[in-house]
């Protein structure tokens, strides 16, 4: 019997599995993953489990039967020999494969200097992290200190704010939320936070950490003392790669991959999720991870599909990238690649009003656009994405749907 084996059970490799058997893949389906927990739905940690109205217990997304799928959680995979097609697990247990999907994700980078071993320093990305953030911050009354101002620093910062607690984010930049928005909506969100009382070292770097019994004291560069009775480290993340060394995969910020998902250097091997990199045709083919919800949906379903009709007859997978965030009931949706545009426009401003789009320009045209309490925006302007973003080499003419009927 043929088997498939997913590395990874988050979102990526749940989506992966449905779609091979929803075109009909009969073999042996296995999932192996790190975490002990099935794939659960990771953007609620920051926002509601964080603030405690959701119960973690509620996160898992539902997994239908007719999946037929060999869980095996808590088994992280430790090596990849592609040659005799086995992925090596511990104790010297090794697992044959026909075809393989990567979709391991990403783990949060941990900060040089920063104390670690220290149970009151955390970093956010499984469930097992927001409980420990949950029950440290409830141990304590302190200053809640979050380092980094990007999507998720912001998060946090906002549900331990919106619980009534002292908070500050510390941040490199001098505005949060930094490329990700563009100026104009990160400077209200900014200004939001501050509103709300939270505590803003912007523009700082840490000098350095000094560890108290009860506190850790953080000296900043601006001459500041923050004194933390706990501190969540959310300064970016790093693809959960180290598995694949030795494999002879490219590993380059992430699994390498053809454009059609298959990762350069192996055969029947596709990557999908957080930790894939890819040149996407849409955008010229510049090569990117995409950390977003809904990429590794996405991707995850374009993987399964490419990884059954083999890769002569894949094709490319050419999305435009999509995300969201929430913060304060402040609503932030985007689309687009905002990391290549030259130039911001604003699109749409209401006038005396906050609601905002604004409109990242390269050569011209639009390569992204991101909204601020807009809803709708992306429906009305994602065709103009589309549409100013041709994929700029024919797809493979023949399609999935007739490669199957063959
Ligand atoms: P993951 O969900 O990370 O799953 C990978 C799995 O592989 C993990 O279970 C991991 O343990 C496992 N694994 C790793 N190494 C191994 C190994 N060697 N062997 C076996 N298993 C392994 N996106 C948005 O668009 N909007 C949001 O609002 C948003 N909020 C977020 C909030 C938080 C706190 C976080 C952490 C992420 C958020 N995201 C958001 C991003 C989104 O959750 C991710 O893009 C998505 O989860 C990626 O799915 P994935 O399957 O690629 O990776």
């Amino acid at each position: 019997e043929e088997r498939v084996v997913i590395v990874g059970g988050g979102l990526a490799g749940l989506r992966a599995g449905e779609r091979l058997r929803e075109l009909g893949f009969g073999g042996e389906l296995m999932i192996l993953s790190a975490e002990r927990h099935k794939p659960y739905h990771r953007p609620a940690l920051s926002k509601e489990v964080i603030t405690g109205e959701l119960n973690p217990r509620e996160l898992g997304f539902k997994i239908s039967d007719e999946m037929e799928a060999t869980w095996r959680l808590g088994v992280p995979a430790e090596s990849l020999d592609t040659g005799r097609r086995v992925v090596g697990l511990p104790g010297g247990e090794e697992v044959r494969y026909d075809g393989l999907i990567i979709a391991t994700g990403v783990e949060s980078r941990h900060m040089p200097g920063a104390p670690r071993q220290d149970q009151r320093v955390h970093v956010l990305r499984t469930v097992d992290d927001a409980i420990a953030i949950r029950n440290s911050i409830a141990s304590t009354q302190g200053l809640v200190v979050v380092i980094g101002g990007g999507l998720i620093g912001c998060e946090i910062a906002a549900s331990v704010r919106g619980m009534g607690r002292d908070v500050a984010i510390i941040n490199r930049g001098n505005t949060l939320l930094g490329g990700a928005t563009g100026k104009e909506i990160g400077e209200y969100v900014t200004e939001t936070h501050r509103a709300k009382g939270t505590r803003l070292a912007m523009g700082v770097k840490i000098l350095h950490w000094m560890r108290q019994a009860n506190g850790i004291a953080i000296h900043l560069s601006d001459g500041q003392v923050l004194f933390a009775a706990v501190v969540v480290l959310a300064v970016g993340s790093v693809p959960s790669i180290s598995w694949l060394r030795g494999s002879g995969l490219v590993l380059e910020d992430g699994v390498m991959c053809e454009t059609s998902t298959h990762v350069v250097g192996g055969t029947d091997v596709v990557a999908c999720g957080d930790v894939a990199r890819w040149p996407n045709l849409r955008f010229g083919g510049v090569q990117r991870r995409v950390e977003h919800w809904l990429n590794a949906v996405e991707m995850g379903r374009a993987a399964a599909e490419n990884l059954l009709v083999g890769r002569e007859s894949s094709r490319p997978y050419t999305p435009v990238p999509r995300f969201w965030t929430e913060q304060y009931g402040m609503r932030i949706q985007g689309a687009g690649l905002a990391s290549l545009a030259t130039d911001t426009t604003t699109l749409s401003q209401p006038t005396g009003d906050h609601r905002t789009i604004t409109g990242f320009i390269k050569d011209g045209k639009l390569v992204a656009m991101v909204a601020l309490d807009s809803p709708g925006a992306l429906i009305r302007l994602s065709p103009q994405l589309f549409q100013q973003n041709t994929v700029n080499r024919p797809d493979r003419q023949e399609t999935l749907t007739q490669h199957l009927q063959r």
